[in-house]
């Protein structure tokens, strides 16, 4: 990690509240380190109170940018000056790039999403598909699926149904698509929808360190081996949920790929320099084996 800075250095911020498990730090530091940018990565807990004052912190010191986490992705959107089309339909924004004090939003999490489904485009193309969760990130998966690879169908699970409801009712209007179902989270009475769609996202954060023995579901008849299940966690890299799809079977994706894929296109907005993302994903992984000993 590099010991000093020059008067010229750029500044990207991290917000959220709270932030003190985020990798990102580790992620696009070292990053910078390996492309030799004059860049530095620091988080700053912001509660929701503050966050007015601290985007008018952006401007008046003039960092380059932000990322944006919980519980602000949605909220710090009427501060900023333009959105991107995908943060505009999404409706929440984890990257902001001060253009000479002009701020500009975007969600590089519809991008991870993509990067995650891409390999899998020809099995999961045209099918059904169930996302548990309604969410920032359930929006960004909905919005990747829309755009990228026409469901047959689209079952929305959350526990909630009324937000539920809302989402389904939001993207029916602004990408015009009418077929979404809408279900309560109650295992038991999700089993069907679960196993008859060809992807499964789980975009909440159930099962989440430090709560890793809780699952969406531990009914083995949810899944079976037509399927890809995709938990947008990477803390555990596999989730109990992933665990059981995969001993029944399915093909399991985890959330670090989608993790490394977003700080990219975050990292490429920012310095319009291209991350290594082999090398990253390899000392990600590395830091995290000696974390957890
Ligand atoms: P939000 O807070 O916006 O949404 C949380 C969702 O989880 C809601 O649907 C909520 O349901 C549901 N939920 C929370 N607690 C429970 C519970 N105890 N029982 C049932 N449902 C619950 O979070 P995000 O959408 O931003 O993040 C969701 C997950 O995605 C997180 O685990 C996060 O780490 C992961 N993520 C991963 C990324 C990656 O790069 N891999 C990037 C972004 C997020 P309700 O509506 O009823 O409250």
């Amino acid at each position: 990690m590099r010991d000093s800075f020059l008067a010229n250095t750029e500044l990207i911020g991290l917000i959220g509240h709270p932030i003190k498990h985020s990798y990102s730090p580790f992620i696009q530091n070292f990053a910078f380190e390996q492309m030799n940018l004059d860049y530095v990565y620091l988080p700053f807990d912001v509660p929701t109170e503050s966050l007015k004052a601290a985007v008018n912190g952006v401007l008046a010191l003039g960092l380059k940018g932000l990322n944006v986490t919980l519980p602000h992705k949605e909220k710090i959107i009427k501060y900023l000056d333009e959105l991107s089309e995908e943060a505009s339909i999404i409706g929440a924004v984890n990257t902001i790039v001060n253009d000479h004090g002009k701020l500009m939003g975007y969600n590089t999490d519809a991008y991870g999403i993509l990067d995650t489904l891409l390999p899998y485009r020809e099995e999961i193309s045209g099918k059904k598909m169930t996302v548990i969760g309604a969410g920032g990130s359930a929006r960004a998966v909905i919005y990747t699926l829309l755009r990228h690879f026409k469901p047959e169908e689209v079952n929305i699970i959350n526990r909630t149904q009324q937000k539920a409801d809302t989402l389904a009712n939001d993207f029916a209007l602004k990408m015009r698509y009418d077929c979404f179902h809408t279900f309560e989270l109650f295992p038991p009475d999700n089993v069907e929808t679960l196993n008859n769609s060809t992807l499964i996202v789980n975009a909440t954060t159930i099962g989440m360190y430090p709560e890793v023995e809780d699952t969406i579901t531990d009914i083995d008849d949810s899944f079976n081996e037509e399927q890809i299940v995709f938990d947008l966690i990477y803390n555990p890299g596999k989730t109990k949920f992933l665990e059981t799809a995969e001993m029944q079977g399915a093909k399991v994706l985890g959330g670090l790929k989608m993790l490394i894929s977003q700080a990219a296109k975050s990292f490429e907005l920012w310095t319009g320099a291209v991350m290594p993302v082999k090398i990253i994903s390899d000392s990600l992984q590395q830091y995290l084996k000696e974390k957890s000993k």
